[in-house]
């Protein structure tokens, strides 16, 4: 089989270069770094970013462990830093974070690189690489002793066991 016919016109991947076993479709054709790589128009392609619709600086990893999956129910694509920012920031109440801890962590929800945030501060691209590190230790401590709380709540919640099964004296 030519490598050329993998990917489809429609964009499909042609059910000849995997196999179906157990739910995994495991690709039969070459691998590069481990990985199902196809040409696609003389490119390499990833055809898991292909079929996860991922841009390829994305990491992938497949929930089954298996390093030929390429069904794109076992696949998990990772999220970007600054969606993970985003989404651990919608976590949090407003007025959790300090207020220049707020202002680094938006700007990296925004999608800006350290860089860029660097040179709209007018500070050391290291200075602050190091003031986002450390905001973003203290949004994580926040978040986790807000997970303490509430899982001391749903604990509370709870009947006591003796409540839930009286024992026979
Ligand atoms: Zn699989």
């Amino acid at each position: 089989m030519k490598h050329a016919s993998a990917i489809r016109r429609d964009g499909s991947i042609n059910p000849e270069c995997y196999d179906i076993v157990d739910g995994c479709h495991l690709w039969n054709l070459g691998l590069i770094g481990g990985r199902p790589v196809s040409l696609r128009n003389g490119q390499r392609t990833s055809i898991r970013h292909w079929v996860t619709h991922s841009e390829p600086r994305r990491q992938i990893r497949a929930t089954c462990r298996n390093d030929r999956c390429i069904n794109p129910d076992h696949l998990v694509v990772a999220l970007s830093v600054s969606e993970t920012t985003a989404a651990l920031m919608a976590r949090l109440p407003n007025s959790a974070l300090r207020d220049d801890d707020r202002v680094l962590l938006q700007q990296r929800a925004d999608g800006a690189s350290v860089r860029a945030i660097a040179e709209g501060l007018g500070l050391p691209v290291g200075r602050v690489a190091h003031q986002l590190r450390t905001a973003d230790i203290r949004m994580h401590r926040i978040l986790a002793e807000l997970d303490r709380q509430s899982a001391n709540t749903d604990l509370a919640r709870l009947p006591h066991q003796e409540d839930q099964h009286p024992r026979e004296r």
